[in-house]
């Protein structure tokens, strides 16, 4: 596997585990709990963050490109095959919308919540192959919008997941073998960032990073719920306390509370891009369920090209 491969599927089965073994925080909330879990679990079982992120994959290697309608149908197809993962309610209500009334997914995602749309950190938690298969477009922060907009219409659920998908593209041009350029990072994410509420709260992680506010301290400052301007900024900061290391990096992320799986999958896929699959503890990753294909789907987003598309 060469570096930029062993990073492609560091991404995807770094969020994997991440959200597994965030899905197991829930009922062993501290550290020395949750490892002797995960050493007496024989097989991690991922949630709705990974189907989702495994759906992405599928429709972006079929298409060659972000096509929102196939998006949707992958979304639907493997909820429909294992409605059992965990999901929240919007996507199901949205698919069914989409059976029912014959809209769009993403007029059916548009009407939700009184038609606000979700800000919720449902769209920025399986954005990994969005980040990793277009690091390089110009227009990713419309990709991520793309996908987002199957399921998240509101703006700042589509800032979230377009702020972590230029995390992982980012991280996928960082070599960890040097100097970790923070400021540089965190700049890049303030640039692309759109909405108050995120910038805001990115330049909270800088702030606290550099002040190297404790765990506990940054959580109270940024929240973890749901809401993707809470948990996507306490993930990042995780990633940046722990810059070194994917396993504490991802202990920081799901034992401080809030919602453990998506704050696994978001920080898994930065750190794991970010230092690689050789840095994920190899007993975690035998255990995860169904590697083989993620790390297919990770090495088939590795090999081919985005296909130019005019929007
Ligand atoms: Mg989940």
């Amino acid at each position: 596997m060469t570096d930029i491969e062993a990073k492609y599927v560091g991404g995807m089965v770094g969020s994997a585990l991440g959200d597994a073994i965030g899905e197991f925080a829930f009922h062993y909330p501290n550290r020395e709990g949750l490892r002797a879990q995960l050493d007496r679990m024989r097989e991690f079982r991922y949630t709705d963050d990974t189907a989702m992120s495994i759906g992405l994959a599928e429709s972006i290697l079929k298409k060659g490109c972000l096509d929102q309608q196939d998006l949707g149908e992958t979304f639907r197809f493997n909820f429909q095959k294992e409605p059992w993962r965990g999901y929240a309610s919007g996507p199901p209500t949205i698919f069914s919308m989409v059976k029912r009334l014959g809209m769009t997914y993403a007029e059916a995602a548009r009407s939700l919540f009184g038609g606000a749309g979700s800000f919720g950190n449902g769209a920025a938690m399986r954005i990994v192959p969005v980040g990793l298969f277009f690091h390089n477009s110009p227009d990713l922060y419309e990709k991520a919008c793309i996908s987002a907009s199957v399921t998240h219409a509101h703006p700042l659920g589509k800032d979230g997941a377009a702020a972590q998908a230029r995390a992982v593209s980012l991280a996928l041009k960082l070599d960890p073998k040097d100097a970790f350029p923070r400021k540089i990072f965190m700049d890049r994410l303030l640039d692309f960032a759109r909405t108050r509420e995120m910038k805001q709260k990115i330049y909270l992680v800088q702030e606290l990073i550099k002040a190297q506010a404790p765990p506990s301290f940054a959580v109270e400052q940024l929240g973890c719920t749901v809401a993707v301007h809470e948990s996507l900024p306490f993930a990042l900061y995780c990633f940046l306390r722990h810059l070194k290391s994917f396993e504490d990096c991802l202990y920081c992320a799901v034992l401080h509370g809030g919602d453990r799986d998506t704050l696994g999958a978001m920080v898994g896929a930065v750190s794991g891009v970010y230092l690689g699959i050789e840095s994920i503890p190899e007993s975690w990753r035998q255990k995860l369920e169904n590697r083989a294909y993620i790390e297919d789907l990770a090495l088939g987003l590795s090999e081919i090209k985005p296909r130019v598309s005019f929007i």
